[in-house]
């Protein structure tokens, strides 16, 4: 299949990994931010093709993992009244709140559906005129755009019975969160692919010139990957620190302009949000602005506004801030399994625990004969 065999050939892989090992002459540290990269790193077995001195560390960009547990019980809050629909993404459906994740409301008899985007969120709620569908939306800028066109769908059609409760969150001020935690110790990063897509390589240019960390936007193909890291160690080791853009075939240095003003006319920064691991974080993520506040279920509604605190014994925040590995957590594979999850990480696609726990017997591709980049 064409732009993904030619990103799996085993043979460019092997070399690839010979060319790391060729380049890793320190411990190097190096976060792949986006929660895609930990699973197609696990999936595809990458982990076992680098060097032990070229250590991944697994960043915040999973936005269901980031979501602290009282946001999932406002939102849930609404299903009280019959009249609501819950409709969120199916990775949504399995992450625990205080008394039960969404599918467990929807077993206790409250209206909770999976939806594939939020204009099938918007369908529902012209199809059911008698309903109030309140449409749970998450993600970085990378699913911002799509729910601000669809406000703007629904205030043009003058949909009443349609409202969204926003958990969007932006992706920069979580790095710097990162870089300023002073346990942490990073050489560079993967960049996410699909963020990039929106906001495109600029809004990176700190990272490089501020903190003298190299960044690579990278696709999400094995070959992706491995290129990006071989573009990391190559900077690390000519004493360079720039952002380079390997995934050129999608994500556009500019970003997606049309996007992007999606988003400035819908949305406006928050002062302030909770992200589960990482605390408080100023201006780090959206809320609906004044002029669409009949789409905003905040504005609204009445939400409690509800702050819980992880189960004690969960490491959620330690392993989302890339301090501890997920098979360190004390929960790890016995309390906490993709089938009875305890945190996010467990759940979604992107967590990493996730893809610890799917992916822990994965083989590698051989690296053995392969010539030298
Ligand atoms: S194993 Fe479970 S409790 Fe531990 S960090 Fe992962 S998701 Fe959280």
């Amino acid at each position: 299949m064409r732009y993904v065999d030619e990103f799996r050939a085993p043979q460019l892989i092997s070399r690839a990994g010979v060319e790391i090992r060729r380049l890793a002459d320190h411990h190097y540290r190096i976060m792949e931010v986006c929660g895609g990269h930990t699973h197609a790193i696990y999936r595809f077995g990458l982990k076992d093709l680098l060097p032990e001195n070229v250590e991944l560390i697994h960043g915040p960009g999973c936005p269901v993992c980031v979501l602290p547990m009282g946001r999932i019980d406002d939102g849930l809050s609404l299903t009280a009244q019959p009249e609501f629909t819950f409709a969120a993404f199916g990775d949504m459906m399995r992450v625990p709140g205080t008394h039960g994740s969404p599918l467990e409301y929807k077993a206790r008899g409250m209206d909770v559906r999976i939806v594939y985007s939020p204009a099938d969120a918007l369908k529902l709620a012209r199809m059911n005129p008698e309903k109030h569908v309140v449409f749970f939306a998450i993600g970085f800028e990378t699913t911002a755009p799509s729910t601000a066109l669809t406000i703007l769908r629904a205030k043009s059609e003058g949909l009443q019975n349609f409202t969204v409760f926003c958990n969007h969150v932006t992706i920069i001020p979580a790095i710097r969160a990162i870089l300023d935690s002073p346990d942490m110790r990073l050489d560079g990063f993967v960049g996410p692919g699909h963020v990039s897509t929106v906001i495109g390589c600029r809004p990176y240019e700190w990272i490089a010139k501020d903190e003298g960390k190299p960044v690579v936007v990278s696709g999400f193909e094995p070959l992706d990957i491995l290129q990006s890291i071989v573009m990391l160690l190559r900077q690390l080791r000519n004493g360079e620190a720039k952002v380079e853009n390997q995934y050129k075939r999608v994500v556009p240095w500019e970003g997606n302009r049309a996007a992007l003003r999606a988003i400035a006319e819908v949305f406006e920064l928050r002062s302030y949000f909770e992200w589960r691991g990482l605390g408080f974080i100023s201006q780090s993520a959206l809320k609906i602005r004044k002029a669409y506040a009949d789409w905003d279920a905040e504005q609204r509604f009445s939400v409690p506004g509800v702050r819980v605190t992880d189960p004690k014994a969960a490491q959620c925040g330690e392993v989302l801030k890339g301090v501890l590995k997920p098979s360190q957590c004390k929960l790890f594979g016995c309390e906490c399994t993709p089938e009875q999850p305890v945190g996010a990480l467990m759940v979604s696609s992107e967590g990493s625990c996730a893809a610890y726990y799917n992916y822990q017997h994965q083989k590698p591709v051989s690296i053995s004969s392969a010539p030298v980049l």
